[in-house]
């Protein structure tokens, strides 16, 4: 099919709820991407920062299809050898207690508010179950997830929704201090805003609040739905900023592209949820799992330096390009935001994808980058070659 059929067969039969760019995708080979007409793209998008081995990956199909081949589906209510191997390569790496396995952003966050209002009402008792999150979040889709959201235009139409979640400004003890109480249960926030526009915490500011958590008995939830596994060049985002998270949710680049989210209790909350509590009938998937197994094979601390590398190597490049379109750069590892001036962020990454290179966008003014973690210096080359083209003077 061409591009027409298939935007012809989406209109006709499909819920119209994405803006979507006017290409189709057909294939891909690491972080070159090719439409239905044959042209070619180089991405710096990994889906929404999902596709960490790039496309194609051989090791990560292979261990698809050959867990395909054995089992492609049981439920939780037996043992999986991806699954256990999975929880017990990740765990460590997050200095974690334990895992559960869902199957995306949104599912993964409902499970740490519920690990967080179970373990105060079990210790405190009833009315202790607000949980502080921040302006200009993303936490999810879902009812209880919108409404975590700190962003007003998410909380329309769906009335009614989860109640106890209060907002406070990012990076403004004050702000958290004016909606503590006797009813707050826990802090839970991204450390880097990625839909909101990446938004970077200050350092700080995050060790005041774990500080606030842990004098309080507060639970501190971080989101690494977008900033987990490897995209900011650690495992985690918190390893830079020298916290430690009481509950951890992490998804999009876990296993590489299948679908996959989860969240990581320490210690303190690892016998918060018991049989019964909490389940998923798909969460860890033994295909998921088997190429989830394979994205921690490869983000080995050389690999995660890497990461880290491109990262610099693409903030040093664009800054460099000195284009009257860009406001600053900001982010960490291969998750950065470019603030647009002088168009909109949607015009620029409609041009961008004209020549060749396609791009995401967050908040109101920023071009988010979230290149596979795999992306080869050549490929950034072109890449920033194109936005060279694109937004020169
Ligand atoms: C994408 C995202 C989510 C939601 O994940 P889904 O898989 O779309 O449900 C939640 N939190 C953050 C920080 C995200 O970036």
């Amino acid at each position: 099919m061409n591009f027409n059929d298939i935007k012809s067969l989406d209109e006709g039969y499909v819920l119209q709820t994405y803006a979507r760019n006017q290409i189709a995708i057909d294939h891909g080979q690491g972080a070159t991407l090719f439409d239905t007409e044959g042209k070619k793209y180089i991405d710096f998008t990994s889906g929404i920062g999902v596709c960490s081995l790039g496309y194609a990956n051989e090791a990560w199909a292979r261990a698809i299809y050959d867990q395909a081949m054995r089992v492609g589906h049981i439920s939780n209510l037996f043992y999986t050898e991806p699954y256990a191997r999975l929880a017990s390569k990740l765990v460590p790496a997050a200095g974690m207690a334990a895992a559960f396995f869902g199957n995306s952003g949104a599912e993964a966050n409902e499970g740490i508010i519920k690990v967080a209002r179970k373990y105060s009402y079990e210790k405190y008792g009833q009315g202790r179950s607000v949980i502080i999150t921040l302006k200009n979040s993303f936490h999810g889709r879902t009812i209880t997830t919108l409404k975590a959201t700190g962003q007003d235009h998410f909380h329309d139409y769906f009335f009614p929704f989860t109640e106890g979640f209060r907002y406070a400004r990012a990076n403004d003890m004050d702000s958290l201090l004016a909606q503590a109480g006797e009813d707050v249960c826990a802090v839970m926030m991204e450390l880097i805003q990625g839909e909101g526009g990446v938004n970077p915490l200050e350092r700080d500011y995050v060790q005041s609040v774990a500080r606030l958590c842990r004098e309080r008995d507060w639970l501190l939830l971080i989101d690494e739905v977008q900033t987990g596994v490897g995209r900011t060049g650690t495992m985690f985002a918190y390893q830079q900023f020298d916290v430690q998270p009481d509950v951890v949710s992490f998804a999009k680049g876990i296993a590489g592209g299948l679908p996959f989210g989860g969240f990581m209790t320490n210690e303190k909350c690892r016998s918060v949820l018991r049989s019964g509590d909490h389940g998923s009938t798909f969460g860890g998937n033994p295909m998921a799992a088997a190429a989830a197994n394979v994205v921690m094979e490869a983000l080995t601390p050389a690999f995660l330096e890497e990461v880290r590398e491109k990262g610099q190597y693409l903030r040093d490049r664009i800054a460099a390009l000195g284009s009257p379109y860009v406001s600053g750069i900001r982010g960490m590892g291969l998750m950065l935001g470019v603030g647009v001036q002088g168009m909109t962020h949607k015009e620029l990454k409609d041009r961008l994808m004209e020549k060749g290179l396609l791009c995401l966008t967050a908040g109101a003014d920023t071009l988010r980058l979230l290149p596979p973690l795999v992306i080869t210096r050549e490929e950034l080359d072109q890449g920033l070659d194109i936005m060279a083209e694109v937004m020169s003077a």
